[in-house]
């Protein structure tokens, strides 16, 4: 009898990107002649078929998994993504840009945006996207990987990527088919457990036996194994973040420019979103069913599609929370299974490659020990809490009244740790990433300054620079930086570039 304490079977629910995700990353860490990973999903069976724009983790991903950035963008008709452009959000026609990457340089190791929010404050400055090569390149649709040096902007340009998420879902799937997981396509229909309440096999409709000694539930919003099987109860988030539907609908593009980035403006009852990808905009509403209704927003996305729409409209409806314990026994749900934040930050993908993360390092033996499973779940719960309060900063600041949604948002009870933040702002311009969050202290900057927050104050040891030295410095990043987006491509030259060059993308 083998006395190695390793599980050597594990059996994945759900298809979509999380499943594929995750099987390809266990096909890449995994010896898969030691270990048998099948993968069951249901071609009758749809997932959300949504996700379509990422964050620059993605990038980390890929590149884990060894995966050729050129190869990927032909295959997924993928774009690249700078940040996000936010209309209509703290009142109609006002606009702000959330970018990637980091705005200006430290400066006599005090962080660069007190010394800007000095001259801000005074009625000088500038605007603050003007220090932020993402937002800079992102306006004038350039995109680039430049050779370039250290101390050039360009050299450390964060992006992340818009692509079609049934190709990605595809793309993932033959690696890790190639690198030996079994794909099964089949319907999970009944469960049976060992008597101490662990998974024991999963029965298919054509009466099909699958066992394995762990699970991961990727079956999406139905959570099959995780809520149905081993009852994981749900953390309902709704009455701060009311959106719960969402429609989408491809359309042909009207732009001759591909913006690198995505566009979310603000609506009646939500916000729409729009997605460039080499051969389609991918668009969607996502809304309150609380104040509106299906046919009421259908009629505000359709109205505002730039072109033709290339399929059905896809409707979709969610509970926003998460399952505190999305570990329980031998069954990990991963995806939206465990949980599901809204989209307007495109954390989802995220939330999926973070916890096959948190998994690799937590990864079980066959004792399924308890204090493991329950750090797991205590990383993910804060995880999930994090994300919502950046999100949740979104709404609660705007300035719009114009409709029963927008009123709603604004009466909203902050979370402890939102209130925190938004007030160590107020006062002094301090932004804090906490815990090693995921949204990192441009992005706090960004939305809270780009959703009208006024701060009172700055680092006082700002002063110690006279005001001419800072606006000479101001002056000259801002420089730099519109000199150096300069250098780069346009952002459709470029893809066509990768796309034509075989074997890896361009440099
Ligand atoms: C409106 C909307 C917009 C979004 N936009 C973004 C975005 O821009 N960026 C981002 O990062 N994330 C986004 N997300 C989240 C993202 O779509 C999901 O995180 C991602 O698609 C993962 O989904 P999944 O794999 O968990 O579930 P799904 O894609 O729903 O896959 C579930 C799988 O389970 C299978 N299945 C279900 N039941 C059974 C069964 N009984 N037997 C066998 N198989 C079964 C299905 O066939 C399917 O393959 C968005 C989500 C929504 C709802």
């Amino acid at each position: 009898m083998s006395s190695s304490i390793s599980i050597t079977s594990i059996a994945i629910v759900g298809g979509g990107s999380a499943g594929w995700m995750t099987a390809a990353t266990l096909s890449k860490v995994l010896d898969l002649t030691k270990y048998r990973v099948t993968l069951i999903e249901s071609d009758n069976i749809k997932g959300v078929s949504v996700g379509e724009a990422t964050i620059p983790q993605i990038t980390l991903f890929n590149r884990i998994l060894g995966i050729d950035e050129g190869d990927f963008i032909r295959a997924t008709k993928a774009t690249y993504k700078l940040g996000i452009e936010f209309k209509d959000w703290k009142q109609r026609g006002h606009a702000y840009f959330h970018p990637f990457g980091t705005f200006g340089i430290n400066m006599d190791a005090l962080p660069f945006h007190h010394f800007w929010l000095k001259r801000f404050n005074e009625g000088a400055g500038g605007d603050l996207s003007t220090f932020s090569i993402e937002a800079v390149a992102a306006k004038q649709c350039r995109f680039g990987r430049v050779n370039a040096q250290n101390n050039s902007p360009l050299a450390n340009m964060s992006y992340a990527y818009h692509f079609d998420s049934t190709l990605y879902a595809g793309f993932l799937r033959d690696y890790a088919t190639s690198r030996g997981v079994t794909r099964i396509n089949g319907k999970v229909e009944t469960v049976s457990k060992h008597p101490n309440g662990h998974i024991k096999s999963l029965t298919l409709q054509d009466g099909q036996s699958i066992s394995a000694e762990f699970y991961i539930d990727c079956s999406g919003f139905r959570s099959l194994l995780l809520e149905r099987e081993m009852g994981a109860t749900f953390n309902d988030w709704s009455d701060v973040l009311p959106c719960d539907s969402a429609i989408a609908i491809p359309c042909t593009s009207a732009d001759p420019a591909i913006k690198p980035y995505t566009q979310s403006t603000a609506k009646v009852a939500g916000w729409t979103w729009r997605i460039p990808l080499q051969h389609r905009i991918g668009n969607g509403y996502v809304y309150s069913s609380q104040f509106s209704n299906r046919d009421a927003a259908l009629n505000e996305l359709v109205t505002q599609l730039e072109g033709k729409p290339l399929a059905e409209p896809n409707f979709l409806a969610w509970k926003t929370g998460m399952r505190p314990q999305s570990w329980i026994k031998n069954c990990v749900g991963i995806g939206l299974s465990a949980g599901f934040i809204e989209p307007l930050e495109s954390t989802g993908l995220h939330l999926i490659q973070s916890a096959i993360a948190r998994l690799m390092t937590l990864f079980p033996s066959r004792r399924f020990c308890q204090s493991d499973i329950d750090m797991y779940n205590r990383q993910t719960v804060k995880e999930f809490e994090q994300i919502r309060d950046f999100i949740l900063l979104h709404y609660v600041l705007t300035e719009r009244d114009d409709s029963e949604f927008w009123r709603y948002c604004r009466s909203v009870t902050l979370t402890g740790s939102l209130q925190e933040k938004i007030q160590l702002y107020k006062d002094s311009g301090r932004v804090f990433r906490v815990d090693n969050e995921l949204f990192n202290e441009t992005s706090w900057l960004a939305v809270m300054h780009g959703q009208g927050l006024k701060s009172e104050g700055y680092h006082p040891l700002v002063e110690r620079m006279p005001t001419a030295l800072i606006d000479e410095r101001l002056e000259h990043i801002a420089s730099v930086i519109a000199k150096s987006a300069s250098l780069l491509p346009a952002h459709g030259d470029f893809i066509s570039q990768v796309c034509s060059s075989e074997g890896s993308a361009a440099t």
